[in-house]
């Protein structure tokens, strides 16, 4: 069985561990190097970006997190983890820092306030079925995407909202708060192997 580990530092950390459990993999939470190098895959929670970077400095995770995922960790995130996985971010706090790996311009709170949070219903090319319910909050959207990213779901403004690049996918919305986990078994079936 694939064992998914989920950065546990903030965030929706619960809820990903639930959709990869429903998912059919074993969850895990990772806060350590030892909890990392044990992993087949990784997902970056929802949360707060900034957060989340400066306590995985505290914890000493960032450097053994960004060397995972430049050397071909499966890696997941949505939301807070999508900007985390982006190489340019736009509107970061003061020397924001990013694990990077994703060869995008993510702009962060793109649609304004927690009051301007909405759900949608979105295509994600290579997701059989009916749309899917997307949950946007306080969320980003990827304004450039570099020539090896692919991209997988846009909203009807044209928004880019979904990309993969090889072994990383990055998302604005949050499909562990709705009762969507195609996008966990997308990620776990067909990007990570055990
Ligand atoms: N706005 C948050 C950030 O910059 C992300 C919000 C979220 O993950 N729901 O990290």
């Amino acid at each position: 069985m694939k064992t998914i580990g989920v950065l546990a530092f903030q965030g929706d950390v619960r809820e990903h561990l639930a959709s990869v459990e429903a998912a059919g993999a074993k969850s895990i939470e990772v806060r350590t190097a030892a909890e990392l190098a044990s992993i087949d895959g990784l997902i970056l929670p929802g949360g707060e970006s900034t957060t989340i970077s400066k306590l995985a400095r505290i914890f000493e995770l960032f450097d053994p997190l960004k060397s995972a995922i430049a050397n071909g960790m499966p890696t997941f995130g949505t939301c807070a983890g999508l900007i985390l996985l982006a190489d340019r971010i736009l509107d970061g706090i003061e020397g924001q820092e990013t694990f990077g790996g994703l060869d995008v311009t993510v702009r962060r709170n793109a649609f304004g306030h927690q009051t301007e949070s909405f759900e949608t219903n979105l295509a994600f090319k290579g997701i059989e079925g009916p749309d899917m319910v997307a949950a946007f909050i306080r969320a980003p959207i990827i304004e450039q995407v570099g020539v090896e990213a692919e991209v997988l779901a846009t909203l009807s403004t044209g928004a880019v909202v979904a990309v993969r690049q090889n072994s990383i996918l990055g998302i604005s919305f949050h499909p562990e708060v709705t009762d969507e986990n195609r996008v966990h078994r997308f990620f776990i079936d067909s990007m990570v192997s055990a």
